[in-house]
């Protein structure tokens, strides 16, 4: 296939303006893209080029870009009200949503709902309200978990140092425990979740008293850390856990919501139901929401305004929703995560007996995560592999993107249509052959650092 992206002109001249006045915490070094517009599964940039998104904006537009329906409640919408702080009064979106919200989340038991602005505030207020509900202190966490960069959220994260350096005091009393690998195990063993489960036991034995901890925050799949699956039996172990020693389970399903998976929320694949669910991201497609669903004796455990934002619940990110979340269930899109999901999991299986250099394919429905390794024996994690294959799909027209150093992040639309699927599995695999015939150079690993 020949390059489909030819000049950056354009782009260039845009990022050179935004170096002068931009900060540099906000973009992850990948590739220097601007971009003009993006419908359905395609993002264009302002030099005429065109990419297949396997993106999603980071897991944000799980129903394409611009989907018409989205957008044509949100013009309607535009022209009636734009927003009044929620702490002074309410509108019909907001209830409206919240209803639907309380219907497609885990739990069959009462439930309400509070709203915010990103995955990080929706984390920090799950937080709170654990806290707050429990008058107990103590936070578990696990290893390699993303959870944001506000200051509670960031508290709980581990996936990263940058996000924690010279960051002064952290949220004190959370704890950090191990989450299961089983393809890199931790313990080194082939009963990773065992061995995890013990190490938390031990950690409640020596370390944080059982009885003072408020609530545990899990991802019930790791995304940011290179879509980790944890064994059904880990997750049993630990509702167990919770259960004995009532402590909250907080799932973060900020990336795996909203059909991501391919079920509305990923504790759904282990029979989880969350004392809070935290959503965002995807559950406006793409406007400024999120929420926290929970339990009605915790979500009313605290006062006014502990709970507040201004600019929560906008009628216009609430209309948003309410389609998206019409959009999943009408064009059955959980369904369809599945189903592609497995049909890309497959190619990706004839490529890894093809090309040496895979070696593990993981994740579910269409969050999926393609392990690349220097030898499949080994395992160690090939970076400099990931960074080509992502640099090369770029200039063939695909934008991808990778994490945890080396791991291939697929995460198309849901909405992707069979034959731009087909497109970019083609491309990626034109890539693979690029990159192990020694065709993309090294130089371009100075341009794509990723992370
Ligand atoms: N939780 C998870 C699991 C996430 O993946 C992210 C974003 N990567 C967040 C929370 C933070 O969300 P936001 O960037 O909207 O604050």
């Amino acid at each position: 296939m020949n390059n489909l992206v030819n000049k950056m002109d354009e782009n260039m001249k845009w990022l050179k303006r935004e170096n002068e006045v931009l900060g540099s915490g906000m973009r992850l070094p990948f590739f220097p893209l601007v971009i003009k517009e993006a419908k359905g599964e395609f993002i264009y940039d302002y030099d005429g080029n065109k990419w297949i998104d396997f993106l999603s904006s980071a897991c944000v537009t799980n129903t394409g870009h611009a989907h018409p329906v989205i957008i044509d409640r949100m013009k309607e919408q535009m022209d009636q009200l734009v927003h009044y702080n929620p702490a002074y009064a309410s509108h019909e979106n907001l209830i409206a949503l919240s209803e639907e919200l309380i219907r497609i989340t885990p739990g069959n038991f009462s439930k309400k709902v509070t709203y915010g602005l990103s995955g990080s505030d929706a984390n920090d207020t799950a937080i709170k309200l654990a806290r707050s509900y429990t008058r107990k202190s103590k936070i578990l966490a696990f290893s390699r978990s993303y959870h944001g960069n506000t200051y509670g959220a960031l508290s709980a994260s581990a996936v990263s140092l940058p996000m924690r350096q010279n960051m002064g005091p952290l949220l004190p009393d959370i704890y950090h425990i191990p989450f299961p690998d089983i393809y890199r195990p931790q313990f080194k063993t082939d009963n990773e979740s065992e061995r995890c489960i013990a190490a938390i036991k031990h950690i409640l034995e020596t370390v944080c008293p059982p009885e003072e901890i408020a609530a545990i925050i899990i991802e019930p799949i790791q995304g940011d850390s290179g879509v980790i699956v944890p064994q059904q039996a880990f997750i049993d172990e630990l509702k167990q856990l919770c259960n004995e020693h009532g402590i909250l389970i907080i799932a973060d399903e900020v990336q795996t919501g909203f059909g991501r998976t391919g079920k509305w929320f990923a504790s759904e694949h282990f029979q989880l139901e969350p004392d809070l669910t935290v959503m965002g991201k995807a559950i406006a497609s793409g406007m400024p929401l999120s929420a926290v669903v929970g339990r009605s004796e915790i979500m009313t455990s605290w006062q006014p305004p502990a709970g507040a934002f201004s600019l929560a619940a906008n009628p216009i990110s609430c209309v948003a929703s309410r389609a998206t979340i019409e959009v999943i269930e009408t064009e059955n899109l959980t369904k369809r995560a599945q189903e592609l999901g497995s049909y890309i999991k497959n190619r990706f299986r004839y490529f890894q007996e093809r090309f040496g250099v895979i070696g593990d394919i993981r994740g579910e429905g269409l969050m999926l995560g393609i392990d690349l390794v220097g030898s499949q024996v080994s395992k160690e994690p090939n970076h400099s592999y990931a960074a080509k294959i992502c640099w090369s799909c770029w200039e063939k027209g695909l934008f991808l993107t990778f994490f945890s150093g080396s791991v291939l992040r697929i995460a198309p639309p849901l909405t992707i249509k069979e034959e731009y699927l087909e497109q970019a599995l083609q491309i990626l695999e034109e890539s693979f052959e690029d990159v192990t015939a020694g065709r993309v150079p090294d130089s371009v690993l100075d341009e794509i650092k990723g992370w």
